[in-house]
């Protein structure tokens, strides 16, 4: 303790004698009989985590901690937006990814340049993709088992993963230090760049890993034949996603064949009597809504975001569809209700028949 009382000393830093704690951060100690380390009269007092100018650390510099407080944090956060996030209504996709860049963003990407070398730890990296899927989950009007994969897609921002690791690669650039080596960007790619110049050419790298990222992964298929380039997404004017063509987009909603899978239906075979109501079925095979249909059906599926044309076509076809389908749902339903009402009364009136007969002679005259 005097080694570091003479350095901060020098430095014109005073050590306080009630705040200060002691925790391990690196060595191969034992876990269960943690150091002594003498403060004048006093032992320090050993902890396990610690939070240290907002960012949490355990024992050995394990930042999964931080990542466990960010999550609650950002769960609060969506919960107070909840009453606005809605999935049928809400706002525009530009204000949120104001709030995107903004607040969650910020809260998630906190400290970015102290821990973005931690990401190459499987569980670090699954503990950010975590927290970014509770808040896309929230701001998209997507099913909750979308994968995170298409949702980062649908939303058109480069994943938290790689942000943090670009303004980490970027901090040490700019304070002359050597690059991680993980293979993203190397320093002779950055030589004879201007600051700005050197941004640019990180992030371009980052949204190129993520493009290879997304082509190579098994989740998101569906959504992937529509947007194969996760970096366009960013630059449509007209993409504003809605709740029932994300249905198509990500093949996830209201469709028997996804209800059926989920044994949310008892059948996966479409009103029309086709064996499967799929996406690629209601998009261009079903005949119950040919009239509603306005594109050719070999159209290829990369066109549909696109084109602005054919992207409000295909909004104002999901909308329709997905209402008809809803009203011949709650057509099915209802009947199904008032006979499951009906049949329970006629049950129960003919046990409490034969049950109390002499109570009650004249209540259910025959
Ligand atoms: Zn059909």
């Amino acid at each position: 303790m005097d080694v570091v009382r003479d350095w901060a000393g020098g430095v014109n830093l005073t050590v306080s004698e009630t705040k200060s704690v002691c925790m391990l951060l690196k060595g191969i100690l034992s876990n269960t009989r943690p150091p002594w380390v003498r403060n004048g009269p006093r032992n320090l007092p050993y902890q396990k985590r610690t939070k240290y100018l907002g960012i949490t650390v355990a024992e050995r510099l394990n930042f999964l901690p931080h990542f466990q407080d960010v999550r609650l944090r950002l769960i609060k956060l969506t919960g107070q937006f909840k009453r606005v996030l809605r999935k049928k209504w809400g706002p525009s996709l530009r204000n949120i990814k104001t709030w995107w860049s903004g607040l969650f963003s910020a809260v998630a990407l906190y400290g970015a340049e102290v821990w973005f070398r931690e990401i190459e730890k499987g569980y670090i990296r699954r503990a950010v993709e975590r927290c970014q899927r509770i808040v896309t989950y929230a701001i998209l009007p997507v099913c909750r088992t979308v994968s995170t994969e298409a949702m980062q897609v649908l939303l058109g921002e480069l994943p938290w993963r790689l942000q943090a690791i670009g303004r980490g690669i970027l901090y040490e650039v700019k304070n002359y230090r050597d690059l991680p080596n993980n293979g993203y960007i190397g320093a002779n790619e950055l030589e004879r760049l201007t600051n700005k110049q050197k941004k640019t050419k990180i992030f371009e790298k980052l949204h190129q890993v993520w493009t290879d990222d997304w082509r190579d992964t098994t989740n998101g298929r569906v959504t992937y034949l529509f947007a194969p380039d996760p970096r366009k997404i960013k630059t449509l004017t007209h993409y504003a996603p809605t709740m029932e063509e994300v249905f198509i987009l990500t093949s996830h909603g209201s469709m028997n064949a996804y209800l059926y899978g989920r044994n949310l239906r008892d059948t996966p075979e479409c009103d029309c009597g086709a064996p499967n109501e799929n996406w690629q079925h209601i998009l261009n095979e079903c005949p119950l809504y040919d009239e509603l249909r306005t594109w050719d059906p070999t159209e290829p599926l990369i066109n549909f975001l696109n084109y602005s044309t054919l992207y409000l076509k295909l909004k104002t076809y999901c909308a329709n569809v997905f209402e008809l389908r809803k009203m011949r749902g709650i057509d099915n339903a209802s009947t199904k209700y008032l006979y499951f009402i009906r049949n329970t009364l006629f049950y129960l009136i003919n046990i409490y028949k034969s049950s109390y007969p002499y109570l009650h002679p004249n209540l259910f005259p025959t």
